[in-house]
């Protein structure tokens, strides 16, 4: 392909997408395949000759779509939003384009620069404290994660780090497999199964602390377990506190948290990943109260903020712990402005070393929504949610488990988990919305997320007509 077939291609390419998103409503949003669909639907090997555009494009219908899952219908409603704006695919597509793998400063300054800008946008946004900026000189600042995963898992071995260099600062012949052999790190039991993997991959005990009738992990909680495992020798380091639970979009107490995590020396790490999005908005702002004692924050604009994947906005408010965590420094990465004060490289912030241009992306979002724009969205949505959660009240053979407090609603039929679960498997069977279950306390609930950027009243409506439909058929046992 030449430049100029590239001119032609990329516009098809643009009317393909423009099709594509106005039109995906139409298209059943749940795909009606079986595992390995798509193997005898291609070749078994990789084409000797180049195939033609058209064959391709041809086969992007045939092969592909069949077997897609289409995250931006209106009528999606499973999991979280994955969020994509037009903005946002553009800034990508440039990403793409100059194609720089940015470790480090000198790797490709701009990439590495309007990243700790973005995010100090960013963090004002959300009206962070002034220690998680990067500023002119700050001690803190934000770096793009993958993922709030990968997030989770940096934050912990930060804290791995610091606690094993403050243990042996105070007892120099403490070895480091010992003290490693007695931490302990908390989370919730409503915590994100990435939380309780992060502990696995860093070989440390993670606690899963119970939470109160609102699923929220509370300060006497975790107190308590502090006591517990001190008095059985053991060292507590870390807790990851969630803000907006994935099954139930639950908050943690993180006001009776932090003072205790302060007070204790534990790391204390946020996952706020869908629910962060909301506070840009002042009204959700108080959500947030408690951030100032955290050591390390996070959340997905990839989520829910209309910056499509992978975007995941990490801050810690010493990044000097996170550096010392991940430091090496071979001959061939070395450059000439190291480490001098301004200069970040972002390979030291993360696992992986190679990284994309994702601030291109966000610089393209936020110029073009504007602070206003965005909180228009996140607005918008949560109305929705709360037009959802009112049909659902207004139907006394329904109940809402829960709070509904930005995007999310739990319900479920009033009866047993056994209906509840035909009541889903009948609405995906459908295939005209999709939702996934959680379990809360033994319930088996349904969840329904605004997801689509698109989604509007009449999806709402469609949505709780099909819901209804399948109910009643549920109930008169004929699903
Ligand atoms: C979605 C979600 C995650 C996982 O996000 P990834 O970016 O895919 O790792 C983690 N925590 C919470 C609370 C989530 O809702």
């Amino acid at each position: 392909m030449d430049f100029e077939e590239f001119r032609t291609r990329g516009k098809e390419m643009v009317d393909y997408i423009a099709d594509y998103l106005k039109t995906v409503e139409r298209r059943p949003v749940y795909p009606l395949v079986e595992p390995g669909y798509l193997r005898p639907l291609i070749p078994d090997s990789a084409p000797q000759q180049p195939d033609s555009f058209e064959d391709l494009m041809k086969d992007v219908e045939r092969v592909i779509m069949p077997g897609v899952t289409h995250w931006q219908s209106p009528n999606f409603h499973a999991y979280f939003a994955a969020a994509t704006s037009f903005p946002g695919l553009l800034g990508d597509m440039l990403s793409g384009a100059i194609g720089c793998i940015g470790f480090s400063w000198a790797a490709s300054p701009a990439c590495t620069e309007l990243e700790t800008v973005m995010l100090d946008w960013l963090g004002k946004m959300l009206n962070l404290p002034e220690e998680f900026l990067a500023g002119t000189n700050g001690v803190g600042g934000g770096v793009i994660q993958g993922t709030a995963s990968e997030s989770t898992l940096v934050a912990l071995l930060a804290a791995r780090k610091r606690i094993v260099t403050h243990m042996q600062a105070k007892s120099p012949d403490l070895e480091e497999a010992m003290i490693l052999s007695k931490l302990v790190a908390y989370t919730s039991e409503q915590s994100h199964s990435s939380v309780e993997r992060a502990g696995l991959i860093a070989a440390v005990k993670m606690r899963k602390l119970p939470t109160d009738e609102k699923f929220s992990l509370r300060g006497e909680v975790l107190k308590q377990a502090v006591e517990e495992d001190k008095a059985l020798g053991l060292i507590p380091f870390y807790i990851c506190a969630t803000l907006g639970t994935t099954s139930s979009c639950a908050f943690d107490n993180i006001m009776e948290l932090g003072p205790i995590c302060n007070s204790e020396n534990i790391w204390m790490h946020i996952d706020a990943a869908y629910a962060g999005s909301a506070f840009i908005c002042p009204e959700f702002r108080d959500l947030l109260n408690g951030v100032e004692f955290s050591d390390s924050f996070n959340f997905n604009p990839h989520k829910w903020l209309l910056v499509n994947f992978d975007c995941s906005a990490f801050w810690v408010k010493k990044r000097s712990e996170l550096v010392g965590t991940f430091k090496m420094d071979p001959l061939y990465l070395k450059h000439d402005h190291q480490d001098s004060g301004l200069i970040t490289d972002y390979r030291h912030w993360q696992i992986p070393l190679g990284r994309r241009f994702r601030s291109l992306k966000m610089w393209f979002v936020f110029r073009l929504y504007g602070v206003k724009g965005l909180q228009e969205h996140i607005r918008k949505q949560v109305d929705l949610a709360h037009e959802f959660e009112s049909l659902v009240r207004q139907d006394d053979q329904f109940e809402i488990v829960g709070e509904v407090v930005v995007g999310l609603v739990c319900f479920r039929l009033k009866g047993s988990n056994e209906l509840n679960e035909k009541l889903l498997k009948g609405i995906n069977k459908m295939r005209k919305i999709h939702i996934v279950p959680c379990e809360l306390r033994e319930k088996y609930v349904l969840r329904f997320a605004i997801c689509a950027r698109t989604c509007e009243s009449k999806h709402i409506q469609y949505a709780w007509q099909n819901i209804k439909e399948i109910a009643t058929d549920v109930q008169a046992g004929r699903q």
